[in-house]
Formats: structure tokens, sequence, C-alpha cells
């Protein structure tokens, strides 16, 4: 779809480590894109993390929130310090306070990340030759704000006898809305969802599995199997090509997401989009602020840009420009373009904002 003339306000929240320098790259590709597709952006800048912390005291300052309310969709860097210093308060429980808060100040229920393992670059991937394939792509949607996390925590009692709970919780509508995401966004895939329990044990996960075999019932065209935790971990090691979009609640989601994302061979590959009832949403790439190549202009600025696309797609829907930077990230990885986490030792690399410089070609080609 061409967006000609349209004009989209967008918050652009760069955080801290390498976020800056990766953001950065993505907005080269924004400007290119609004060219190629005739639409134009708006962006507010906002702290938050550590750097917000240095001016105000705070990690998520009500000055950001504002301009994430004034803006139809947020692009999210990374925040955080170095573990080494993470007793400090300009980083104690920094992503806590700034992206678990966001999540909730937004009522973001749902989260997408999308694995695509660059045609050519199978090698990086840590598993054995063979075992997934370039080209393939893996979507895990995980459930946000349900689960273990959001139940009651409690600890009585005194050392040696102290006893920790932690309530897992789900009701109904929560998994509903969830599963039909799921199904709905499966119909532009492979057709074929495989949802994650622990059913032999779990009561949420009874209902999960009773809620989301009823949603498969609406979408009669996708296939759905049940796989047990356990059992999925397993298999996304032993033969991940056979999974397409998996859907998982909130806990075995945030576990087996992190698996996926280094099957590609580098946390810098893989977006991101966590979203409301309303399709708005934030988009960030699945790794952290990497404090250890932080300022060097070394970071793949990847998954930064293919979250920019993912934003095209469901934000704005305009899901030829989201398909052009997806491309043209391909064709700027074929040229040989390749940030230092990508090559082998003695490959020659380029830095973060060549490699925006390449997409940049690519999508003006
Ligand atoms: P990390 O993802 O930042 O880094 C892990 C390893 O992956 C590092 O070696 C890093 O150099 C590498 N890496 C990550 N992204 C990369 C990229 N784009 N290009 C090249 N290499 C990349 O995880 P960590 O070291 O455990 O955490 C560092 C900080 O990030 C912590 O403060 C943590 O709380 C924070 N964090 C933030 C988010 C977020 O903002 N949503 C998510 C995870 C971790």
């Amino acid at each position: 779809m061409l967006a000609n003339g349209a004009s989209y306000s967008l918050a652009v929240l760069p955080g801290d480590g390498i976020g800056p320098e990766v953001v950065d790259a993505a907005l080269k590709v924004l400007n290119a894109v609004e060219k190629r597709e005739g639409f134009s952006t708006l962006i507010s800048k906002g702290l938050i993390g550590g750097a917000a912390y240095d001016v105000f005291g705070e990690h998520l300052p009500q000055a950001t929130i504002d301009i994430c309310r004034g803006s139809s969709a947020i692009l999210f860097g990374s925040v955080g310090g170095p573990l080494t210093e993470a007793a400090k308060p300009k980083w104690a429980n920094c992503e806590r306070n700034s992206i678990l808060s966001l999540r909730k100040e937004f009522g973001f229920y749902a989260n997408i990340r999308s694995l695509r393992v660059p045609p050519g670059l199978e090698h990086l991937s840590p598993l054995r030759q063979g075992l997934i394939p370039g080209g393939h792509s893996i979507m895990v949607i995980r459930e946000l704000l349900g689960d273990i996390y959001f139940g009651e925590h409690n600890t009585t009692g005194v050392s040696p006898k102290r006893i920790a709970s932690d309530i897992a919780e789900y009701r109904e509508e929560e998994i509903l809305r969830i599963a039909r995401l799921g199904f709905e966004l499966a119909r532009g895939r492979r057709r074929s969802v495989v949802s994650v329990d622990k059913a032999n044990v779990l009561d949420t996960s009874r209902l999960w599995r009773d809620v989301v075999t009823s949603v498969q019932r609406e979408f009669p065209d996708v296939t759905v199997e049940h796989q047990l935790v356990d059992n999925c971990a397993m298999q996304l090691v032993r033969n991940p090509a056979q999974f397409d979009l998996l859907l998982c609640p909130n806990l075995f989601g945030d576990i087996l997401s992190d698996i996926v994302s280094v099957l590609g061979g580098s946390l810098g590959l893989m977006p991101s989009a966590s979203l409301n009832d309303q399709g708005f949403g934030l988009y960030e790439p699945a790794g952290g602020s990497a404090p250890d190549i932080a300022g060097k202009g070394i970071a793949n600025p990847i998954g930064q840009i293919l979250s920019l696309a993912m934003l095209l797609r469901y934000s704005w829907r305009m899901d030829g420009a989201a398909n052009a930077i997806e491309m043209a990230v391909e064709t700027a990885l074929a040229s040989g373009a390749r940030t230092r986490d990508l090559c082998r030792s003695g490959e020659p690399s380029v830095s973060t904002e060549e490699f925006a410089e390449a997409v940049v070609q690519a999508l003006e080609e």
C-alpha cells in the first residue's frame, strides 16, 4: 500500500548502551523508506532508562510517557547498564522501571518476536549445520500481562525455614485475545501453530489448552499442535525447522523466545513488537543494551531495523514498506556487509552506520 502524503507521529526512545547507535541506524532507514513510499514522520525523542535517570532522577519520567501517549507508535532502543554496576542507583531496577512500566502503562499484552535466519549465514547458528536452513523463520507470540509474573509473590518464615510462593493466574479472556492474535498471524504464514503449555501438571495450562483449542475452531484453515514446554524446549534445539509459530504463556514464552533469539547466531538479529488492544505498539530489538560494545560503532542494527519494519506493518499498516525493509536487509547482507558479530575471525566487518547505509542503498535501488 502506498501511503502518499500521510504523516505519522513516532516516539523514539533510544535509551542506553548501544540503543542510541542502533536507533540512529533505524532512523536512517526510516528516512529512506519515507522518500520511497511518500509519507512523513514527526519524531519526538524521549529519555528512558539510565539516560533518563541522569536528567530526571528516574528511569521512566512522565515527560517520556507523555511523548508516547502523543504518538502512534514507539521505537525503543534498549535500557540498562553493565551487569557489574547493577547495584548503582542509576542502574538498579532500570529495566523493570522502564520497559516493564511501559508495558503496564499501555497494556501491551502481546509480544511478537520473529527470527529469520539470513540466507548465507546459516553457519552462524550455534546448532549443528543443516538443522536450521537459511531463510527459515520462527515467530514467537508471548502473552505479556498474565501468568506467574503478575500473581501474588510472597516469602514467609525465617531462614532456614523460609517458604516462597508465586501465584500463577490466567483469566480466560487473556488467553482468548492472545490466541486469536496468534491464529490471525499464522494466517499470514504457514498456517500452523504450536501452542506451548504444561497441561499435564498446571491448571493454568489446562485452561490455556482448552481456550486455544476453542479458538482454533474459529480458524479452521490453521492447524494447532499442543506441545508440553519441556518437549518444546528440546525440539527447538533438536529440530527447530519444524516450527513456524509458537504461541506461549508469559513464563514459557520468556524462556523459549530467548532460545529462538540465538538460533540465528547473534542476538542482534531479532526484532520484537509489543502490542495492546488498540494496536498501539512498542518496537525494540530482542537483545539488551550490550554495554560491552557500546560506543564502538560495531553493534548490529538489524534487530532495530527489522523492529522498524514490524512497526510499519503492525501499527501503520504499510506492508509494502515493511517488506521492502526486510528485503533491503537481506540484500545488504548478500552484498557482504556484516557487522562484527556476523563475521568469522579474519572476515572484514562494517560499522553500525555502514550497515545502515548499505540497507539505505538497497532501498534506493
Ligand atoms: P545483552 O543482550 O545486552 O548482551 C549479551 C551479548 O550479546 C553481549 O555480548 C552483547 O555484546 C551481544 N549483543 C547484544 N545485542 C547485540 C547487537 N545488537 N550487536 C552485537 N552484539 C550484540 O544482554 P546482557 O549483557 O545480559 O545485558 C546488558 C544490559 O541490557 C543489562 O543492563 C540488561 O538489564 C539490559 N537488557 C535490556 C533489555 C531491554 O532493554 N529490553 C533486554 C535485555 C537486557
